[in-house]
């Protein structure tokens, strides 16, 4: 399967039309962006990192029966997956208050839930991605009732996997963002990628982050940190 026309090219990917109408290819870029695009920059070799990684989740999960885009990975930063139409939510699933949770609510970083929490917030780059509520959601057509239904119960699902799979690393998972798409018959996947530029990975033993909340905190030892996270999941990942 090869690139055809470029078809989009958003903030962290590029993605191309294939020869087959139902597959597309999906490059994984080293830009990185935070605050709506607000603040721009590079974490060198964070293309290669993530699309890996990603891959490497996608088919853990669907070994666990949860059903995702990916077909192939083709390099080191290109991807072919099933084309979706999107699901225009940002899904947000949290096991540990950070990030925005911490300031909306006023906990300090690091309290832990006594059960994992969702929220979705509208893919609107215009409008900043605001929170938005189930019934708005269905309100504004961007998804029916049983589609919600499904989205949760996957995203409660991925959460279980990828939590008992980091703990495995010595990891803990703080929270992630998930985006699903709907292929042609009607039925939904977990789509878009699963990485440190979406998911909050704190060491087990030290609390050190292991994701993109060093770029957008300033912090340094970015390509570190995801060499890092990279290199545990290659240790773990075929005990999985
Ligand atoms: P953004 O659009 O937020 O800047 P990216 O740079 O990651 O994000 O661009 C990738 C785009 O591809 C996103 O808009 C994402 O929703 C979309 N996408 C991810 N997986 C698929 C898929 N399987 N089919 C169609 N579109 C997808
Ligand atoms: N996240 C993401 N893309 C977004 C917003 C959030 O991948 O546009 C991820 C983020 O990496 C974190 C989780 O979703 O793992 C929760 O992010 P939060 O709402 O706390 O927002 P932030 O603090 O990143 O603004």
């Amino acid at each position: 399967m090869t690139k055809k026309e470029q078809l989009y090219e958003g903030k962290a990917k590029k993605v191309f039309a294939t020869e087959d109408p139902s597959l597309l290819i999906v490059s994984y870029k080293d830009d990185a962006t935070a605050f709506n695009g607000l603040k721009k920059g590079t974490i060198e070799g964070k293309g290669v990192i993530n699309n890996r990684m990603s891959n490497a989740l996608m088919r853990l999960l669907e070994k666990k029966g949860i059903p995702t885009h990916y077909v192939k990975e083709l390099s080191d930063r290109d991807t072919l997956v099933k084309k979706v139409s999107i699901v225009p939510l940002e899904v947000i699933v949290r096991n540990i208050a950070a990030g925005s949770f911490s300031k909306r609510y006023g906990v300090e970083e690091g309290l832990q839930f006594s059960s994992p929490t969702i929220e979705f917030s509208y893919k609107n780059d215009a409008l900043g991605d605001p929170l938005i509520n189930e019934y708005h959601t269905v309100a504004i057509g961007l998804a029916d009732a049983s589609e919600i239904y499904t989205i949760k119960k996957l995203a409660f699902a991925v959460n279980e996997q990828l939590k008992a799979f980091w703990a495995s690393c010595g990891v803990t998972l703080v929270d992630f963002k998930l985006e699903f798409g709907k292929l042609a018959d009607g039925s939904i996947v977990l789509a878009d990628e699963i990485s440190p530029d979406t998911c909050r990975l704190w060491d087990s033993a030290t609390g050190e982050k292991l994701d993109k909340d060093r770029f957008r905190r300033d912090l340094g030892g970015v390509e570190d940190a995801y060499r890092e996270i990279m290199k545990r999941l290659e240790e773990h990942i075929s005990e999985a």
